[in-house]
């Protein structure tokens, strides 16, 4: 096992591998930027090192500070928690030369399943459903046009490098198709790196279901049950739930057999999650893309399963194995998990950073905080908005609903404004507790509640 660690990350991950090393008996060093002096995760770790100025680009994401701090701190490996450098197969391999572990995937695992496009065809090979789309880059007109008449509209463009919900333009037609295609080209250059984009029939109010995987080194590999994140605006996560309230034992087991297919063709090690979309019409699920890291959500699962996800992959990391059987997983209760952002849901969500002047932690029994703010923290206007996760468990989707509502109304935070009381309304929403919601549940609560009519 590793004596020490870095952690090139920021907010709540960086204290959720904080404390998993702190159990496991690791010393920990963190890294920050100028901006994040007085960030709990500079107070809580063994060492902390400043990496540079406030914006990512000069602090999170800059590779040859972050490996200057790791040979300074003789450190044995580096975790990279999600988002920054987290995908990045160039910094996993510099971790490598330089004789560091880097705390997931291969650069070969990243790399693949980084490039959408790639990772479709892999898992198709390998036997999973897929979106129908096309097979190759789509680079004239012309070609997309062939695709789109081939498996019909609506169809989506997407960039091949894309992620966090960017570079997707949804089409109806050969005008808006055409009009799109370059538009989605030039984005996709500027926002990853890569013009390539390719096309998929867009499924029409699916949920997004994704399973999640972890594999040792020994090619033992373990399948925790599914997510249900269909609560989304603009294509990302707002909550994310365990057990799916659609997905049966059947369905379960089903996609559970896949992903185990999927992830052995390509010798995947660490943690992963597969993602799908459930078209509730046909009842027929497609691969979507993998990714390689540890995710926002993964505290649902871990309640549901009683696995700690940040231990084990610190573990296989070192080159332990997984002592775990699949035998022995089972999901128990269902957990929720609801972001708290500092966004203004009633002002389309705006970012609303600032200083905390007051705040209440919500408690008692099955409820889990995950946070890094603290009253008289400042949220710099740098980084995501996420300043908290919300995470419950109950015996049964029902009774973690409950809870869910219960700790969102003694959370307090002011004077900035939060995602906690749009999180309140989902809880009272009728069609919400039925579970009887898809990706465009939010988008629609949001119309309904404006009185906006199609
Ligand atoms: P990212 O990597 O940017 O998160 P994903 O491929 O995971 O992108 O897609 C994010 C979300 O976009 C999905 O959860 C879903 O809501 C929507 N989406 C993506 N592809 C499709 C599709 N073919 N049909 C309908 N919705 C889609």
């Amino acid at each position: 096992m590793f004596s020490k660690i870095l952690i090139a990350n920021r907010g709540e991950i960086a204290l959720r591998i904080i404390r998993a090393c702190r159990e496991l008996g690791i010393r920990t060093v963190a890294v920050y930027s100028q901006a994040d002096r007085n960030c709990l995760h500079v107070r809580m770790s063994d060492e902390a090192i400043c990496i540079g100025q406030a914006a990512s680009s000069n602090s999170y994401l800059n590779i040859p500070a972050i490996i200057s701090a790791a040979e300074i701190t003789d450190v044995e490996a580096i975790h990279p928690g999600y988002g920054f450098l987290a995908e990045n197969p160039h910094f996993a391999e510099i971790c490598e030369s330089c004789k560091i572990t880097f705390i997931g995937p291969t650069p070969e695992n990243i790399r693949l399943m980084g490039d959408k496009m790639a990772a479709r065809s892999s898992m198709h090979k390998a036997g999973l459903p897929i979106v129908p789309g096309s097979p190759a880059a789509i680079k004239t007109k012309e070609e997309a046009l062939k695709v789109a008449k081939s498996i019909g509209y609506p169809v989506i463009i997407k960039a091949a490098a894309g992620g966090g919900g960017k570079g997707m333009r949804i089409c109806h037609n050969d005008l808006t198709l055409v009009s799109s295609l370059m538009t989605a080209q030039s984005e996709a250059e500027a926002n990853f790196g890569n013009s390539n984009v390719y096309i998929e029939k867009y499924i029409e109010e699916p949920r997004h279901i994704e399973v999640q995987v972890i594999a040792d080194r020994s090619g033992h590999i373990l399948q925790l049950g599914e997510r249900d994140c269909s609560i989304q605006r603009r294509h990302q996560k707002l909550l994310e739930e365990s057990p799916s309230p659609v997905v049966d034992s059947k369905m379960r087991k089903r996609l559970g057999e896949l992903v185990l297919k999927g992830i052995k063709s390509v010798n995947y090690v660490s943690c992963g999650t597969i993602e799908f979309l459930l078209d509730e019409k046909t009842n027929n699920f497609y691969f979507m893309e993998m990714n390689t890291r540890i995710q926002v959500e993964h505290p649902v699962t871990e309640m549901v399963t009683g696995i700690d996800l940040i231990k084990e992959q610190i573990r296989i990391a070192s080159g332990e194995k997984l002592k775990i059987k699949q035998e022995d997983v089972h999901i128990r209760g269902a957990a929720i998990e609801c972001r708290i952002n500092a966004e203004d849901a009633d002002n389309n969500f705006m970012p609303s950073p600032g200083k905390i002047e007051a705040l209440v932690l919500p408690g008692g029994p099955n409820v889990r905080v995950d946070t890094h703010i603290y009253a008289g923290y400042e949220i710099p206007p740098y980084y995501d908005s996420l300043i908290a996760k919300l995470i419950v468990h109950g015996r049964d989707r029902q009774e973690a609903i409950k809870i869910m509502h219960r700790a969102l109304t003694e959370f307090h935070v002011s004077p900035i404004k939060t995602t906690i009381p749009f999180h309140l309304k989902l809880m009272e929403n009728p069609l919400f507790l039925k579970g009887d919601i898809s990706t465009h549940f939010v988008q629609d609560m949001i119309k309904e509640e404006s009185g906006i009519k199609d």
